[in-house]
């Protein structure tokens, strides 16, 4: 049997990239590189059509949206030292966990809510409407892809924070109708919430920081009302588990038991609500993989955007695309995992067609990429607008939402 991908934080340090070709270490070589790496005849591509690309991205795409990185100069791993996710053991099995999760994830939804995707997921959307791109697979789970090209197959291998599913019966909840069913049930943290989002201390991810603009945290880095810690935070059940309580394991009825106000209550034994995410222990679902692999499978081409490749269940696309000798190109600030490998037999005078390496931020290469194939012979095969990005929001607590 093949391993399950499971994902688990990684944080050791990786390895400087050697830029290639060479000449990509400036923008103008580097956006000649990824021309050549998307438009140049492949061996498994018929004549008379471009090679079909795939697009594997992570967290480095979503910084321009204001969303903290794990490794980037401002990442959640250098910025804030008491980061620590929650694993799925930890949420399946305890009470106080989900409590702690939920008060952290209500204070940072807001935030995540008025994030918009960026230049780089626009980008992406340019790409397939000149044909080069045909299918994108993403770490993140922000929703800024399937909002910026919802016609560009997309795949979250990491599930999606804008909705909560049932562990027991999998029925989703949107995220906003379960954050007011929050805010309901904790008025003390609602105001709370109002007063630091007016003070502008949801902008920053520095525990220092944020204190300074009158964040109150203990050195956990948990937030603690005075009359309301996180230990009192309460958090709804499942509708539909409420009113028909599923069957367990053995056949049993299940209990689901809620409070006056509808918050779920320890004497329940289904009906608790996570988010629709693959938390840090928790397995991709195989159909979720399996169509991941297929996308790999069917493209001609890799192209990793934002990632270090950390988790393995992106490493391992990666790995797959080179196993079947395609040829991949990798935009990452930073050192990527085991990259060496992926470019150790390349031609030294390849243009970019064989692969690239260049480490310039997605936002700042691939609007000038994307004008540049416009301007060459590359036609585009459809064109739809836009879909017209609003304000920025601010920094994410990583710490409040994985
Ligand atoms: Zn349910």
């Amino acid at each position: 049997m093949r391993k399950p991908y499971m994902r688990i934080p990684y944080t050791d340090a990786l390895a400087a990239p050697t830029i290639i070709p060479k000449s990509a270490n400036a923008l103008s070589g580097a956006v000649a590189a990824l021309h050549e790496f998307l438009v140049a005849p492949s061996a498994s591509s018929p004549s008379g059509r471009h090679p079909s690309t795939a697009v594997l991205t992570g967290a480095g795409i979503s910084v321009a949206s204001g969303l903290a990185d794990y490794r980037g100069a401002r990442g959640t791993y250098r910025v804030n030292k008491t980061y620590r996710p929650v694993y799925y053991h930890e949420f399946l099995n305890k009470h106080e966990a989900r409590k702690r999760y939920w008060a952290r994830s209500f204070l940072g939804w807001t935030t995540l809510h008025k994030a918009k995707p960026n230049a780089s997921h626009f980008a992406i959307k340019h790409l397939n409407d000149l044909g080069l791109v045909q299918s994108v697979i993403t770490q993140n789970v922000d929703s800024f892809h399937s909002q910026a090209h919802p016609n560009l197959q997309t795949i979250e291998l990491h599930g999606y924070l804008r909705s909560c599913i049932c562990i027991s019966c999998h029925e989703e909840l949107p995220r906003d109708t379960f954050q007011d069913e929050l805010a309901r049930l904790n008025p003390a943290w609602d105001a709370f919430l109002r007063e630091i989002l007016a003070l502008g201390a949801l902008d920053t991810e520095d525990p220092d920081e944020r204190h300074a603009r009158g964040m109150k945290t203990n050195p956990d880095g948990d937030v603690d009302l005075p009359g309301a810690p996180y230990t009192t935070f309460r958090y709804p059940a499942c509708p539909r588990c409420l009113t028909d309580p599923p069957l367990t394991a053995n056949g049993v009825r299940a209990t689901v038991e809620v409070d006056s106000d509808g918050a779920w209550v320890p004497t329940s034994t289904a009906g608790i609500l996570k988010p629709a995410v693959v938390m840090f222990g928790e397995s991709i679902h195989h159909s979720v993989k399996a169509a991941a692999e297929k996308m790999i499978d069917d493209a001609d081409r890799l192209l990793v955007l934002g990632t270090s490749l950390a988790t393995y269940s992106a490493w391992r696309l990666a790995k797959q695309a080179k196993d079947q000798s395609k040829p991949i190109a990798i935009v990452n600030i930073g050192g990527v995992r085991g990259e060496d490998a992926f470019f150790v037999d390349l031609d030294p005078n390849q243009k970019g067609n064989q692969g690239a390496r260049v480490e310039i931020s997605t936002d700042e290469l691939l609007p000038i990429l994307v004008e540049q194939l416009r301007s060459s012979n590359v036609q585009a095969t459809h064109e739809a607008p836009d879909y017209v990005a609003k304000t920025q929001g601010g920094s994410i607590f990583k710490d409040m939402l994985s």
